[in-house]
């Protein structure tokens, strides 16, 4: 159900990205995707009811409470999306870059809180101020620390679907005033950047269009749950994709279904 949209925008045949699959539990990660699709982005994604919460944030988080950043609610990723890095080919949907800026784990704060403080919460208060549009949480990444409030925008525009929320860092610990989120450049888990991932070193522009790459992980805490996601896709890899597709009820994968029958 909740991966209905992701499913309808993919081509898994073209992509690399992961098929869709909704996970029986959620083990409270977070990752950050610097994304350079038509216009450079950062995807903040939850794991959260066994998918990834997802908001596009352009200007990308900040550790200064003073900036407000807009987050447009985007579909519910599969869990699996949490590591992915690398390119997206042309034709497809989001085409472009993808970087995995940021990575870690986020506890869910309790709506109210204790002498001022935030205290932690539980899931289903996450649940609960998820769909109130008020979420807060406390992120421990390796850029991305402290705690945020995640506030869904009441729009007075006719005709506003509710995606726009706000990311704001609350004050307290981890506070950077004048965040530059150019500063903290580079890949979480490979250190690379996005013209390293996209590679092509010397151009910004990259034309090939070769499989998405999971570079040596450096947080050893990552790696085992990174080593058990590959074990899982790689065996069963090709039918997956194709039995995923069919399901997709994609037009040409219909086709391609009536043509090999
Ligand atoms: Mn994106």
């Amino acid at each position: 159900m909740a991966l209905e949209e992701y499913t309808r925008k993919r081509r898994f045949s073209e992509t690399p990205e992961p098929a869709p699959k909704v996970e029986k539990k959620s083990r409270h990660r977070f990752v950050v995707q610097k994304h350079r699709a038509t216009r450079l982005h950062y995807d903040f994604r939850l794991e959260m009811e066994g998918v990834l919460k997802s908001w596009a944030v352009p200007k990308g988080p900040s550790l200064d409470p003073a900036d407000k950043r807009l987050a447009m609610q985007v579909e519910d990723h599969p869990v699996s999306y949490f590591d992915f890095e690398g390119i997206i080919p042309e034709g497809n949907y989001g085409a472009g870059t993808v970087m995995v800026w940021d990575v870690g784990t986020w506890e869910p704060l309790s709506p109210v809180p204790v002498k001022g403080k935030f205290v932690p919460g539980t899931e289903a208060e996450a649940s609960a101020m998820l769909k109130h549009g008020d979420l807060k949480i406390r992120l421990h990444g390796k850029k991305l620390k402290g705690d945020f409030a995640l506030v869904r925008m009441r729009s007075r525009r006719p005709g506003s679907k509710g995606t726009e929320w706000l990311l704001i860092k609350k004050k307290g610990e981890y506070v950077v005033p004048g965040y530059d989120v150019e500063q903290y450049d580079g890949s979480a888990i490979t250190g690379r950047s996005m013209r390293e991932i996209a590679g092509d070193e010397g151009s910004a522009e990259w034309q090939s269009s070769r499989k998405a790459s999971r570079g040596k992980v450096k947080a050893p805490w990552l790696e085992e749950t990174l080593a058990k996601l590959e074990s899982k896709k790689k065996p069963a890899r090709g039918t997956i994709v194709q039995q995923e597709t069919v399901s997709g009820t994609h037009a040409r994968a219909l086709k391609k279904k009536k043509k090999l029958s």
